[in-house]
């Protein structure tokens, strides 16, 4: 179990899944940089956390609140939260009946071919689960092209990859390695391009690479 003073941010290992470099470089370096993307990203979050909690036909909707895992290490907040009445549910304070959370994580652009998005949604799952002691088999991911939700069975292939990402974090977070670009198609929607560098720091070692084997030719 992990303090609250060693927690990560769920946001992360939707990063991490991305590029190992990218989250060292927010997470460990804090250089933040904003593209046109990550603006639009966070006027999105803004815009449904401002819109404040409800009850619609019966579910209650929670937006901004907040998670966290002691056994995952991470905290977060959720965009929102729908919670449905159902019989085996969580047990609400201030309210009668049973409950059960439905997460859902909204999105600028459209599916992504990986599989970051839902990862973020089963942490945020795996979050409630915890702090209310309730199973959480399913969650949505709004996204705004086109503006629909996308319904995710949070399965245990699912889960096991929020696990992996979680150790993998943990272990870069401990040994405080920046690890290496690895350049690639995906850097052209990276918002850390310009402090990253992927061409230069990618020429730089093959530079390195040949410069070693002449020295080793020489002796
Ligand atoms: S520019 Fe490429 S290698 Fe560098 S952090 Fe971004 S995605 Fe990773």
């Amino acid at each position: 179990m992990y303090s609250d003073e060693d927690l990560l941010p769920i946001s992360g290992l939707q990063r991490l899944a991305f590029c190992e470099r990218q989250w060292a470089l927010v997470h460990m370096e804090q250089e933040r940089s904003e593209n046109v993307l990550t603006i639009e990203g966070r006027q999105l979050h803004e815009f449904v956390h401002e819109q404040g909690s409800g009850v619609r036909s019966g579910v209650r909707m929670v937006r901004g609140l907040h998670l966290r895992s002691l056994s995952l290490g991470l905290y977060g907040v959720a965009d929102l939260v729908e919670f449905r009445p159902c019989d085996d549910g969580a047990v609400l304070p201030g309210l009668t009946g049973r409950w059960r959370p439905y997460p859902v994580e909204y999105k600028r652009g459209r599916k992504r071919l990986d599989q970051a998005d839902e990862i973020q949604l089963c942490a945020q799952a795996i979050c409630l689960e915890e702090m209310l002691n309730v199973a959480i088999a399913k969650g949505a991911v709004y996204y705004g092209q086109p503006k629909r939700r996308t319904e995710t069975d949070l399965t245990p292939e699912l889960r096991k990859s929020v696990m992996a990402l979680c150790r993998r974090a943990r272990e870069l977070y401990e040994a405080k390695q920046t690890p290496l670009p690895k350049p690639g198609k995906h850097c052209a929607s990276c918002s850390l391009e310009n402090i990253c560098t992927p061409e230069l720091a990618a020429k730089d070692r093959s530079t390195q690479y040949v410069a070693g084997l002449l020295r080793e030719l020489a002796q």
